[in-house]
């Protein structure tokens, strides 16, 4: 491929962009990771399963710094992330969160929920980044909700606000921690459709979630993890089909 402007290195698909070495949090005596290390990749889709309070949450808080780490280093992008301070704020910028509750300002209206961001911490002028909330809008599928307040759309819509609004951030890295667990049945598919086509057009993504067909059709890797650790990982083909630790054997044995 040739372009007039060379893209620089670090922006090529499959470098490292999050990568993460001898993490380890614990919370009192609780190890809640350990030892962790962990790249993901640009463009690559990274799902993380693993039982309840097996530390996948806390995972995804430590990749954006809600949560402190106790020992080890997280990078992303080739810088290491900082504690605290402005430089925190910009590079948490960098990083979209989607939760399970989705966490709209219940005041503000879904254009000025998705706007906020953009204009506060980018410094877009207000036409500009409703222009570009419109657009994230209608690429989420809520284009005709923006007027309206969070409380007048369903729990699937406002997911997908969440996302749009995590978007508008433009993020290096989108990271979801079990963004359907919260949804009715029915809302569910139309969430993880966003996803997927989110993973299809090359945004690098780590997923926390327990819809495995999510995780077999859109992950380029599966993680598992139990107390605290990462256990196992591999290609969604190799973890379901013949998964090798005992823990992910029992883990899959219950919820497949
Ligand atoms: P998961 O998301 O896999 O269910 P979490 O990362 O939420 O697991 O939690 C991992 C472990 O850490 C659990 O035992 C949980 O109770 C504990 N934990 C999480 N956050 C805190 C906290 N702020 N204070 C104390 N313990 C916590
Ligand atoms: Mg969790």
């Amino acid at each position: 491929m040739t372009t007039l402007e060379q893209e620089p290195r670090s922006a090529e698909r499959g470098e490292p962009l999050v990568v993460l070495e001898g993490v380890q949090k614990h919370f009192g005596a609780l190890h809640a990771l350990k030892d962790i290390d962990l790249t993901v990749t640009r463009g690559e889709v990274v799902v993380v399963i693993g039982p309840s309070g097996s530390g996948k949450s806390t995972l995804c808080r430590a990749i954006n710094r809600l949560e402190t780490i106790d020992a080890g280093k997280i990078s992303l992008d080739g810088k290491d992330l900082p504690q605290e301070g402005k430089a925190l704020a910009a590079l948490r910028a960098e990083v979209g969160m989607v939760f399970q509750s989705f966490n709209l300002f219940a005041h503000k209206t879904i254009l000025e929920n998705v706007t906020l961001g953009p204009i506060k911490v980018r410094g877009l002028k207000k036409d500009e980044a409703e222009k570009k909330a419109r657009e994230l809008l209608d690429r989420v599928g809520v284009e005709h909700q923006a007027d309206k307040y969070p409380a007048q759309l369903s729990g699937g819509q406002q997911q997908r606000v969440a996302i749009a609004r995590a978007l508008a951030m433009e993020p290096k890295v989108m990271l979801f921690d079990e963004p359907t667990s919260a949804l009715d049945p029915e809302m569910i598919k139309e969430v993880l459709d966003v996803m997927v086509d989110l993973a299809k057009q090359g945004m690098t993504m780590v997923v926390v979630t327990h819809e495995m067909g999510f995780a077999r059709t859109a992950a380029d890797r599966v993680v598992f993890m139990a107390d605290g650790a990462i256990v196992e990982e591999g290609t969604p083909e190799q973890f379901f089909t013949n998964p090798s630790s005992d823990r992910a054997k029992d883990f899959l044995g219950k919820i497949l």
